[in-house]
C-alpha cells in the first residue's frame, strides 16, 4: 500500500469510526429509552465494523494491514462476547496507529454512552436522586436482607405547583433540588449504627420523593416523619423569593404494613393521602382503618361513575317559605343517591369523594339538567317556583360552566328567574373577576345568586359587597342554638344585620322548631327552611305537601306539628 493510499485509507476508516461513534451513541440512547440490552448494541457495533473491515480486507488480500485489519476484524468480534475494554490489537497498534487509537477512542466513548444511559436510568436529572426504578431495586434487596423493622415515608409537597405555575418551571427545579438537600439532610442525621445501611432517598416523580430506613425503632420513625415535615416547612430561599411550601407525609412500617417494597409504597402512599387530606404540612401513619376508608373510597368512586349511566340519582325537593308572608317561594334541590346496595345514600356519603375524583362534573351538569326537567314539568302544570341548584366549587372551576347553566334551562325554555345558584362561601370568595362578571350577567338576565352555609369559611366583607349577590344562607352552626343562647342570638343578630347591609336577604336553614324560626323573623331573617316545615321530599310528596299548605288560610306559616309562627 503506498503512503498517499494508506493516508486515505485510514483517513476513510477514521471518519466511518467517528460516524460510527454517534451511530452507536444513538443507538445506545435509544436502546436505553426501549430498555433493550446492551448485548444487542455491542452485537450491532461488532456487526458493522466487521463489514467495514471485510470490505476494506477484500481491497487489500496480503498486506500487512491485512493481517492486522483481521486482528482488528478479531478484535471487534471479541465486542459480541462483551469485551469492550481490551485495546486495540498491537498489530493494529503497530502497522495503523490512528486507527488504533481510533478504536480505542470509539469503545472509550460506547463505554462512556452506556454509563450514562445507565445513569439517566437510575437517577433523576434534576435532583440526583435515584429515581422509582433504581429506588424499587435498592429498597427490594434492603428489606429481603434487613433482619429489623424497615419504614418506608412517602413525602408530597404542598403547593408545589403554585410556585412551577408562578416562578416558572426552571426555579421549580431548583426547588426540589433544595427539598433534595433538605430529605438527605433529615435522613443522614438519622443514620443508625455503623453495621445498618443508610437510609435511601429517592425522587419517585414530580413533587413526590420517598425516604427508605433499614433497621430502625419503629417508635423512633414518627419522629422523623414530624422532622421531615419541619423542614420542608422552612421558607426557602429562591433568587429573591421566600417560598412557603409543606410536605404531607405517609408513613408504613415493615413488616406490620407490608412485607414487600409495593406493598409498602402503597401503604405509605394511602397514608400520605389522608395527610393531605386533613390540609397538608403533617404526616400520617398507616393503619388497617386508614386502608379500609381507602377501598371504601375506591368503590365508591367506581360506583359513582357509572351511577349516572345507570340513572341512580335523583333529586330532593325541600321547600323555602317566606317568613313575612308563609308563601311557599321555591325549593332547594337536594342529589340522593339510590345505591345499588338498596339504601338511598345523602350527599354527606359521597360529594366528597365525587369531588376528588372529578365525577362531581358530570354528577353536577345532570342536577342542572334534572332541575330544568322538573321547572318545566311545574311550568306545564303551572305552578313554577324558583329552584336552588347547589354549585360544587370543581363545577365553577370549569371555564364553561355559566355557559352549561344557560344551556341547560334555554334548553327547556326555562326562564333564569326561576333559578338560584348556591355557591359555598369558600369558593365564592375565590372567584375571579372573571366568574364575577359572567354571575353578574347570569343575575342580570333574572337568576338569583346565594351564598351556602355562611359562616363557616373566610368571607372577605369587600368581596360580600362587589359581589353580585340575593341571598345568604346562614350555616346551621350558628341557629342551632338560638333558641337556648343568648350569645348565638347575638352572633346571628350581628351577622344578619351585616348581610343585609351588603344588601342580600337571609335564608335560615335547617330549622328545626317554630321557636328558631319566630326568633329569625323577628331578628328580620326573610327565608326560612327545616325539617320542622318539611323535609327534602321526592316531586310527588313536594306537591301533596304544597296543596296541604295553599290550602291552609292566611298568611302563616304552620309546622309539620300545627304549630304556627307568629
Ligand atoms: P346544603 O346545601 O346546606 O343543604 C341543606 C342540608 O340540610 C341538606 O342536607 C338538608 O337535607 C339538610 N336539612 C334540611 N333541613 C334540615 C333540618 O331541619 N335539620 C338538619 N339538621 N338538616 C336539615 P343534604 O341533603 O344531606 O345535603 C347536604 C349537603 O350536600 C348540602 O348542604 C349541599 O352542600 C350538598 N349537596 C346537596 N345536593 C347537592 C348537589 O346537587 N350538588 C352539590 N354540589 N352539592 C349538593
Ligand atoms: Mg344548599
Ligand atoms: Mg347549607
Amino acid at each position: 500500500m503506498d503512503k498517499a493510499k494508506a493516508q486515505k485509507f485510514a483517513n476513510a476508516l477514521l471518519s466511518g469510526a467517528a460516524g460510527l461513534a454517534s451511530f452507536v451513541f444513538s443507538l445506545a440512547a435509544l436502546l436505553y429509552l426501549t430498555e433493550l440490552d446492551e448485548k444487542i448494541l455491542a452485537s450491532i457495533v461488532a456487526g458493522t465494523f466487521c463489514l467495514l473491515i471485510c470490505y476494506i480486507a477484500s481491497e487489500r488480500p496480503n498486506s500487512q494491514s491485512a493481517r492486522a485489519l483481521a486482528a482488528l476484524g478479531d478484535r471487534l468480534l471479541a465486542v459480541e462476547e462483551g469485551d469492550l475494554t481490551s485495546p486495540a490489537p498491537p498489530l493494529v497498534q503497530e502497522s495503523m496507529p490512528a486507527v488504533a487509537q481510533a478504536v480505542d477512542k470509539l469503545f472509550a466513548e460506547v463505554r462512556a454512552s452506556i454509563d450514562n444511559a445507565h445513569a439517566l436510568g437510575m437517577f433523576d436529572p434534576v435532583t440526583s436522586l435515584p429515581n422509582r426504578l433504581h429506588f424499587r431495586g435498592e429498597a427490594d434487596k434492603l428489606l429481603a436482607t434487613c433482619e429489623r423493622d424497615c419504614a418506608m415515608l412517602f413525602v408530597d409537597l404542598d403547593r408545589f405547583k403554585g410556585v412551577n405555575d408562578s416562578l416558572g418551571h426552571a426555579r421549580g427545579d431548583q426547588l426540589l433540588t433544595m427539598v433534595a438537600n433538605r430529605l438527605r439532610n433529615v435522613v443522614n442525621l438519622e443514620a443508625g449504627p455503623e453495621d445498618m445501611p443508610r437510609p435511601l432517598v429517592a425522587r419517585l416523580a414530580g413533587d413526590e420523593f420517598t425516604i427508605f430506613l433499614a433497621g430502625v425503632k419503629p417508635e423512633g420513625v414518627e419522629g422523623i416523619a414530624r422532622r421531615v415535615c419541619r423542614a420542608i416547612a422552612e421558607p426557602f430561599e429562591l433568587h429573591g423569593h421566600s417560598i412557603d411550601i409543606g410536605a404531607s407525609v405517609g408513613v408504613a412500617l415493615a413488616p406490620c404494613h407490608g412485607d414487600s417494597v409495593e406493598k409498602l409504597m402503597r401503604a405509605a402512599d394511602i397514608a400520605m393521602y389522608q395527610a393531605k387530606s386533613l390540609g397538608g404540612g403533617r404526616y400520617v401513619t398507616f393503619s388497617s382503618a386508614l386502608a379500609k376508608r381507602h377501598e371504601h373510597k375506591i368503590a365508591t368512586e367506581r360506583a359513582l361513575t357509572e351511577a349516572l349511566e345507570r340513572g341512580e340519582f335523583t333529586l330532593a325537593l325541600q321547600p323555602q317559605m317566606s317568613l313575612r308572608t308563609g308563601e311557599v317561594t321555591g325549593a332547594e334541590a337536594l342529589l340522593r343517591w339510590n345505591h345499588p346496595h338498596g339504601n338511598v345514600a345523602k350527599p354527606s356519603d359521597f360529594i366528597e369523594v365525587a369531588e376528588s375524583c372529578g365525577a362531581i362534573t358530570d354528577i353536577g351538569n345532570w342536577v342542572l339538567g334534572e332541575c330544568a326537567e322538573i321547572l318545566a314539568q311545574w311550568q306545564e302544570r303551572g305552578r313554577a317556583r324558583r329552584v336552588a341548584v347547589n354549585v360544587s366549587p370543581r363545577q365553577l372551576e370549569r371555564g364553561d360552566f355559566f355557559e352549561r347553566v344557560r344551556e341547560a334551562f334555554e334548553a327547556r325554555s326555562i326562564p333564569l328567574s326561576l333559578v338560584e345558584l348556591e355557591f359555598t362561601e369558600t369558593a365564592a370568595m375565590r372567584c375571579t373577576e372573571e366568574q364575577i362578571a359572567a354571575m353578574a350577567a347570569l343575575r342580570a338576565d333574572g337568576a338569583t345568586i346565594a351564598i351556602d352555609d355562611f359562616g363557616t369559611g373566610y368571607s372577605n366583607i369587600a368581596r360580600l359587597r362587589s359581589m353580585p349577590l340575593d341571598r345568604v344562607k346562614l350555616d346551621p352552626s350558628l341557629v342551632v342554638d338560638i333558641d337556648r343562647s343568648e350569645k348565638a342570638r347575638n352572633i346571628v343578630q350581628s351577622v344578619i344585620t351585616l348581610i343585609h347591609a351588603v344588601g342580600a336577604d337571609i335564608v335560615a336553614e335547617a330549622i328545626e322548631n317554630a321557636a328558631q324560626a319566630d326568633l329569625l323573623r323577628t331578628m328580620g331573617a326573610q327565608v326560612v327552611q327545616g325539617y320542622v316545615f318539611a323535609p327534602p321530599m321526592n316531586e310527588d310528596e313536594f306537591f301533596t305537601w304544597l296543596d296541604n299548605a295553599e290550602n291552609r288560610k292566611g298568611p302563616r306559616l304552620v309546622t309539620l306539628g300545627g304549630d304556627s309562627v307568629a
